[in-house]
């Protein structure tokens, strides 16, 4: 058996070039405040929201308003790559924000616009991906990609920057309520992307010690001594940007050993075949084997590319794995390990995952509907079915989707469900009627 072990230089792709902007209209001021109608608003402008705006702009819906805290598209997802020093995506070519059935300039044919400005190794890699192998996508490919797929299908001109606070749902409207608007929708597509999951209460009284801090957090000084806790690609960044800065890791783990992956989900979540395995043509399968699947296919992982360069690190020292282990307790430059070991760093930091947002705070508990931490969500629609007018897309569609649900190709998916029926009502409804 070979086995697959990419090249870390592929982790290396710049980042920040100067990449040309498609010319942009020349658009008045926009209004301080959304309108206060709309057909449809999207919360949250992230891959996820603009995967969604760009359905419906295909589909023929103009009437749309979207509400992101940042007003930019993608924003709150480079901020977190960028914090890593991320360079490249973890999914390939084939997966891009666009539209299921409507071939836009995708990704890769963007990308092959864009030839003169890439570096061999990103040109090498375009072509794994047209050959049909897995190929890693530089993220100023991407970010360039998001920027050109917003204007060229109106978003900035529908984006405002705003904190969606409330929805009061309605028989035939909704409510968007935020810190100073309103808006009166006829649909809502919650497309709030994940927080980051933190500390268990129990691993410290009160508030986080210093030197403690989070994954998504400015890094301050390189210290001597890091201690990074977390199994996943995350993690992996963090060590990697310690090991370069000359620190010394020590790295938590809770699993006997950490798992390598291209993406962070099973490919076959991506495909259909692996969706039936939650939406079966016959239906859903059972909660119970969706919600076991989903334990099984969350489970943290890292990157091939990660492997010779972290193998290498604990070889020569600078890199400590404390595989296996529970953590009791987190205090000021120390953690306390099960069977009474105590790690010391000058800093700890946490990379312990992401929650999914499934619309708690927003929506009523009841109209939610949680269960095991997912949104009741129709099947077939993406919506909440207690509140069939607002509907969910990313991560809180996972129990419908499966893990694929929380990446940019599983936004595709649920864009094309949920646009076609926006679409669907809007006909049966009467495009103008909004009174
Ligand atoms: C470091 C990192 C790397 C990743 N790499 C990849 C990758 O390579 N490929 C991949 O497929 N996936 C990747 N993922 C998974 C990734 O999170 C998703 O692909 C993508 O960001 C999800 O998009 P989203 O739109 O659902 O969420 P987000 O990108 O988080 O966007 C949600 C937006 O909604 C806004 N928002 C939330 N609540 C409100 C509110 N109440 N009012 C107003 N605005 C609100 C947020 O501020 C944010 O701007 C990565 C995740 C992380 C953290």
């Amino acid at each position: 058996m070979t086995t697959f072990v990419p090249h870390p230089h592929l982790l290396d792709s710049p980042r920040h070039r100067d990449w040309p902007r498609y010319p942009a209209a020349t658009l008045p001021d926009p209004p301080r405040w959304p309108p206060e109608i709309a057909d449809v608003v999207i919360v949250g402008a992230g891959p996820a929201g603009l995967a969604v705006a760009t359905a419906l702009w295909h589909v023929g819906v103009p009437d749309v308003v979207v509400i992101d805290r940042d007003g930019e598209p993608v924003s709150r997802f480079l901020a977190r790559i960028d914090r890593l020093d991320q360079r490249v995506l973890r999914s390939p070519y084939e997966h891009h924000p666009g539209v299921e059935g409507y071939r836009d300039c995708e990704l890769r044919d963007f990308a092959r616009l864009h030839w003169s400005l890439l570096t061999p190794v990103e040109r090498r890699e375009i072509r794994m991906s047209q050959a049909g192998h897995r190929s890693v996508v530089p993220v100023d490919v991407f970010e360039a990609y998001c920027r050109h797929t917003s204007a060229i299908h109106q978003v900035p001109q529908r984006l405002w920057r705003g904190e969606v606070s409330r929805l009061d749902v309605g028989e035939d409207r909704v409510l968007v309520r935020g810190t100073d608007f309103t808006v009166q929708a006829r649909h809502v597509v919650l497309c709030l992307g994940e927080e980051r999951r933190d500390a268990p209460d129990h691993w410290w009284t009160g508030g986080p010690p210093a030197g403690v801090d989070y994954w998504d957090e400015p890094a301050g000084e390189p210290p001597d001594r890091q201690i990074v806790v977390g199994a996943g690609l995350t993690a992996a960044h963090l060590i990697r940007n310690a090991l370069d800065s000359g620190t010394r890791v020590d790295w938590v783990l809770r699993k006997d050993s950490e798992r390598y992956q291209c993406s962070d989900v099973n490919a076959s979540f991506f495909r259909a075949e692996g969706r039936s395995r939650f939406d079966g043509h016959r239906g859903p399968a059972p909660w119970a084997e969706r919600l076991a699947l989903m334990a099984a296919q969350r489970r943290a992982s890292v990157m091939f590319e990660f492997r010779p360069l972290l193998e290498a690190a604990e070889a020569d020292g600078r890199l400590t794995v404390h595989r296996g282990r529970e953590i009791h307790a987190v205090s000021d430059k120390c953690v306390e390990l099960d069977r009474g070991e105590v790690v010391t760093g000058d800093r700890i930091t946490l990379a312990l995952g992401t929650v999914p947002s499934i619309g708690t705070g927003l929506l009523p508990d009841e109209l939610v509907g949680a269960r095991d931490g997912w949104p009741d969500l129709d099947e077939r629609t993406l919506a909440f079915r207690r509140a069939p007018r607002v509907f969910a897309a990313g991560a809180a569609a996972a129990m419908v989707l499966g893990p694929a649900s929380r990446n940019i190709d599983g936004h595709r998916v649920a864009t094309a469900r949920i646009a076609g029926v926006i679409a669907a009502a809007r006909t049966r409804e009467g495009a103008g009627a909004r009174n």
